[in-house]
């Protein structure tokens, strides 16, 4: 009897789970009109945590999942919004089937790195990359703050400056550096109150990138009271050996809205960012690039760029030339 390969793979599952094969095959269920959606909270070698039911709603049920065979290659990453197959209940040795994945509205990728030389995509579907920055303790990074705002622009998902430690150094240096790119921005400082990072975050999935230090995982311990149990939850995943590079996605209690924490991931991949995208987040250079010669680097005056001359008129600094530079040649 002749199947299609993806049927075989759903009666191969089958056959497993019920050897004597006494349980009537229907043919006609490729379109699992009875999957349940889900979202992808956190991933590790093969298994995926789904949010099963109302993930996007305050209810839902945490499940570990498998992907189907018939979804092929494509990689699944936290955010994802899926189609489990299964049965969906708290028992900690449920295992359903990822049998569907939505299309994308955003995709952050990392960079490559040192274990794996092409850049990944760690999150699908945020819509706000939070940009956590120290104030001082330590200083702000600008080439990282940066490289972020080019990857969220990249991605389409809106920038957020979060300025953390106000209380060490006052925040308008920096607001001052990005006022004219439009990027919102909350500014906190330490043990002080969460409200309108909260604000900022309701209604959205947020994901939020920074270095060591600054206070991320303090905020997001602050925002998620949980949030140690559920990486406690992800590590179960890959038995205790959870990757310390993967996304976790989190639910804020109270209102609607995620955050993804980003352990590990250092920066965001802008290989394939143009380098005429790039300026978006240099407005002070833009009106500059548009006199050099058609297809021009950017890179140095004697390749006939005319940005050193731009400076020189007083219209940029040479402190955001070179960062626009590092930017470009660190891609
Ligand atoms: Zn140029």
């Amino acid at each position: 009897m002749a199947r299609r390969p993806r049927e075989l793979d759903e009666d191969d599952v089958r056959s497993r789970a019920n050897p004597r094969g006494t349980r009537p095959r229907s043919k006609q269920r490729p379109a699992h009109e009875n999957a349940v959606d889900g979202m992808v909270v956190a991933v590790d070698r093969g298994r995926y945590l789904v949010l099963a039911d109302e993930p996007q709603a305050t209810g839902g049920t945490e499940v570990m999942a498998m992907r189907a065979r018939e979804l092929g290659r494509k990689s699944i990453v936290v955010g994802d919004r899926v189609g489990v197959v299964g049965t969906i209940d708290d028992s900690p040795d449920a295992l359903v089937r990822i049998v569907r994945l939505d299309e994308r509205d955003t995709v952050l990728r990392r960079t490559a790195d040192d274990s794996d030389e092409h850049e990944r995509v760690i999150v699908a579907n945020a819509d706000q990359l939070l940009i956590v920055s120290a104030l001082a303790d330590p200083e702000p990074s600008y080439g990282f703050i940066d490289r972020c705002l080019v990857a969220a622009l990249a991605a389409g998902i809106e920038p957020v400056l979060c300025l953390t430690k106000s209380d060490l150094a006052p925040p308008q240096p920096v607001i001052e550096r990005y006022a004219a790119l439009d990027v919102p921005s909350v500014v906190m400082r330490r043990g002080g109150p969460l409200d309108e990072v909260r604000d900022l975050l309701t209604g959205h999935v947020s994901v939020l990138v920074g270095h060591s230090g600054v206070g991320k995982s303090t905020l997001i311990n602050a925002l998620v009271p949980t949030a140690d149990r559920a990486t406690g939850r992800v590590s179960a995943i890959g038995k205790g050996r959870h990757t310390s590079s993967s996304a976790v996605a989190l639910r804020l209690p109270d209102v609607d809205g995620w955050v993804v924490d980003t352990p590990g991931v250092r920066s965001f991949g802008l290989a394939h960012v143009s380098p005429d995208d790039l300026l978006w987040a240099f407005p002070d250079l833009e009106d500059g690039a548009n006199r050099c010669p058609r297809g021009c680097e950017h890179l140095a005056a004697e390749d006939g760029c005319t940005l050193d001359a731009w400076v020189a008129e007083g219209h940029s600094t040479p402190d955001r030339l070179a960062a626009f530079r590092q930017l470009l040649v660190s891609r």
